[in-house]
């Protein structure tokens, strides 16, 4: 078969097979996909062997670039030792190694690795170990939690359930556990009718009003640390992060910090708590932790939940929790060669460097008449469009404005993935500065030639 015929038959059973997530399949279906080969450092390869810088880490997670030499030889070496054995009744050397690792990067207090696989499962462990922390000291009373309007903490129903974007979660609403609600952070519209300047932060003072009346219910706080990301790349004002854990210890709550989009370095520092020196009994990991090469999860806890479980067999303070790949050695053994790496190759001074590049140019994107706020820190940006700049009018979901310009970008041979009217950026930590100028000169071009040449991409 010649290459031709091969991708045209692709193309099409990639259509009748397969069902892609968070996609319109009628809109999918009706354009090409495009069908990745093949990658190396920032870039894809399509099977037409079109390059493609890829702008969103793919989804977020490759942290290093693609078919990194210290990864693939680590996954290599343990694939010749064993791929996959259980945890369940069982050790295994690379997810020891890597607890031990984890445990002493990670903010102190952090002294215990529980291992899943996604970054949805390492909410939905926290949400149980703290639920269970209080039924094992005997407070069954802590039937719900307390999170933010926009959170996004994955699709499984648990993590649903403390999620706030309203076009993925309200459908599910019935099957949902109850939770209290606080009003996000998002100062470019702003719930309260507030602005950043005078506001003396009255977002944490709605937070502290639901607590005084209900704290006594509540199991745990749970908050994507210094950036809401699914909702948009909402960046907390300064000193949000650490009034809401201030808060959080006065009720004498725990606290579950979601790294899964914000750790390891994509804010400049490993993880984003450490920006306000906040110490959350719950870390989530996910993403990132294996430089995008493999499914892998952690969630990590303290001394104090810890041995809130410990006890006689018949107690049943056991958490009955697990799957079937936890702590997989492949997957560890990837995650303690991506931490090896960040290191040996100072990437944090990397992206702190490129970062200001990118928050120069965030600003100056602001001037563009559909630009209604452009927002970041590290080497996470999102960029909002608005059809009416004054009075802050978004366009319409159905005009897909986000993805038309992605679309264009797409066109100069970089892959992007929007969040609604957002454009996001999430490129590589290890991406150079040419490369990211290159990248923010093509965003750049291709908003103006969306909103405001009319630049619109057709179907297929
Ligand atoms: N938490 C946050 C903050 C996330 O951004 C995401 C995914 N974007 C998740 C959890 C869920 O991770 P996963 O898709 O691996 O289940």
């Amino acid at each position: 078969m010649d290459i031709l015929a091969r991708n045209r038959a692709l193309e099409e059973k990639d259509h009748l097979y397969l069902w892609h997530p968070f996609t319109q399949q009628k809109d999918w279906t009706a354009r090409r996909p495009v069908i990745i080969e093949e990658a190396r450092g920032c870039y894809l390869r399509d099977i037409y062997g079109r390059w493609y810088l890829d702008g969103v880490s793919s989804l977020w997670v490759n942290i290093l670039g693609h078919r990194r030499r210290e990864i693939d030889d680590a996954i290599r070496a343990q694939l010749d030792r064993v791929a996959h054995s259980t945890l369940l009744g069982l050790a295994n050397i690379p997810s020891i190694e890597l607890g031990e690792r984890l445990v002493s990067l990670s903010p102190e207090g952090l002294t215990r690795v529980f291992y899943s696989d996604n970054g949805s499962t390492s909410v939905e462990v926290a949400l149980k170990m703290a639920y269970q922390y209080w039924v094992n000291r005997g407070d069954r009373g802590r039937t719900t939690f307390l999170c933010l309007n926009n959170a996004y903490h994955g699709d499984t129903l648990g993590a649903v359930s403390v999620g706030g974007i309203e076009i993925f979660h309200e459908t599910f609403r019935p099957l949902l556990f109850r939770t209290y609600r606080a009003p996000s952070p998002y100062c470019y519209r702003c719930e309260l009718g507030l602005t950043p300047e005078d506001c003396e932060l009255a977002c944490l003072h709605a937070l502290d009003e639901i607590l005084k009346e209900h704290a006594e219910e509540v199991a745990a706080v749970v908050v994507e640390p210094m950036v809401q990301a699914a909702a948009g790349m909402i960046v907390f004002p300064k000193g949000y992060m650490r009034g809401l854990y201030e808060l959080v210890k006065r009720y004498g709550l725990l606290l579950i910090a979601d790294e899964v989009a914000v750790g390891f370095g994509r804010t400049g520092r490993l993880f984003a708590c450490e920006h306000e020196d906040v110490r959350p009994d719950f870390l989530c990991l996910s993403k990132a932790l294996t430089g995008g090469y493999l499914p892998l999860a952690a969630t990590l806890t303290t001394d104090e939940v810890y041995s809130a479980f410990l006890g006689e067999i018949e107690e049943l303070k056991t958490f009955f929790h697990g799957h079937s790949y936890t702590g997989n050695p492949l997957a560890c053994a990837a995650a303690l060669a991506t931490l090896r790496t960040i290191e040996r190759e100072g990437v944090l001074q990397n992206v702190r460097e490129n970062s200001a590049v990118l928050m120069q140019w965030l600003q100056e994107i602001q001037a563009l008449p559909h630009v209604g706020d452009a927002r970041g820190i590290g080497l996470m940006a999102g960029v909002e469009l608005v059809r009416d700049k004054e009075t802050k009018e978004p366009y319409p979901y159905g005009e897909q404005m986000g993805y038309q310009v992605c679309y264009r970008a797409r066109q100069e041979g970089l892959l992007l993935r929007p969040l609604g009217n957002v454009v996001v950026i999430m490129p590589p930590l290890v991406i150079t500065r040419e490369e990211l100028i290159r990248m923010l000169d093509i965003i750049h071009d291709s908003i103006v030639d969306v909103t405001e040449k009319g630049w619109r991409y057709g179907y297929d």
